[in-house]
């Protein structure tokens, strides 16, 4: 038999290890075996599921399931705002175009059914980046929360000042629409289809200009969180030392920084330890500053810079 670990230890491994997606699933697991024990608003054991969550460049989907559902039984407040930044966090991310993103749409599902007026700039955004099936997902939550599917409606929704600085709303008004009947202007069924995966393939990798401006402005523990979910998702450890190979705590930085056209691309980031980031000469610690990614060309961004020369 396995000792039980508390909710509070099995976050302080979480911490320990940097975030690695193993011990985040063995917690998780961990949960579910004293799931009848746990104390409802649990701060830890909310914590432990909002770590499996944001994780959303991992592939082990099923098990979130149970995470969102254990998460929204403990704590549904705190399952909201947790549903809230998973959005935000993909609005601000590539998408791998392979990926139907089951659990999170069953997340924006739910952002939409509790008309969750917060969410709707990130789903604007995501549902016009016309990544499909997700797109589609986040442009049905925007007409529930907005009580219509009419362009208009939700174009004036979007420019009403009690959200976070949801800007160029036209655009995302009319990027919704295409979401909600992307099969509008095409004679059958099948050409619709062929157009949804070709648009897909397209807009998966960058996220538009919007996402920067329309989401609330992104803190740094939230940046390295989805900086950490998108080397995940390119099947690299970021609980790993680059440069040492040294497991545990580690921040996320851009080999180009942001400031100087560095983009958020995977090809773009890399894993360092506290001892391996001190050691870096003073000029290339900025590549570990926190400034806004600009649009750039790929060979720019994943061009190979040596961050000891
Ligand atoms: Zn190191």
């Amino acid at each position: 038999m396995p000792e039980v670990r508390s909710p509070k230890t099995l976050l302080r491994l979480i911490d320990e290890s940097g975030g690695a997606f193993a011990v985040i699933e063995d917690a998780v697991e961990a949960l579910r075996l004293q799931v009848a024990d746990l104390k409802p608003g649990d701060p830890d054991a909310v914590q432990v599921l909002r770590h499996h969550l944001l994780a959303i460049g991992s592939p082990s989907d099923v098990a979130k399931y149970f995470s969102v559902e254990l998460l929204c039984r403990l704590a549904p407040e705190r399952a909201v705002s947790t549903f809230l930044e998973v959005v935000e966090q993909l609005a601000r991310s590539p998408i791998q175009p392979d990926r139907t993103y089951p659990v999170e749409r069953a997340m924006i599902r739910q952002l939409g059914e509790r008309e969750v007026t917060e969410a709707l700039p990130a789903l604007a955004v995501l549902a016009a980046r016309e990544v499909y099936p997700l797109s589609r997902t986040a442009a049905r939550a925007v007409a529930k929360i907005v009580g219509s599917t009419d362009q208009d409606v939700i174009t004036d929704r979007l420019k009403r000042d009690d959200l976070p600085e949801a800007s160029k709303p036209q655009e995302l008004g009319a990027g919704v629409n295409r979401a909600l009947w992307p099969n509008r202007k095409s004679s059958s069924a099948r050409s619709s289809q062929e157009r949804r995966r070709r648009i897909t393939q397209e807009n998966a990798e960058t996220p538009p200009d919007s996402s920067q401006t329309c989401l609330r402005p992104e803190g740094k523990a939230a940046r390295q969180r989805r900086l950490r979910a998108l080397l995940l998702g390119a099947g690299r450890d970021p609980s790993r030392c680059g440069n040492c190979g040294n497991p545990g705590r580690t921040q996320i930085g851009h080999l180009l920084p942001p400031l100087h056209g560095g983009s958020d691309r995977p090809g773009n980031l890399f894993a360092f330890c506290g001892p391996c980031r001190r050691r870096l000469p003073r000029g290339r610690r900025e590549a570990f500053e926190d400034h806004a990614p600009v649009a750039v060309a790929p060979e720019e961004a994943e061009a190979q810079l040596d961050l000891f020369g």
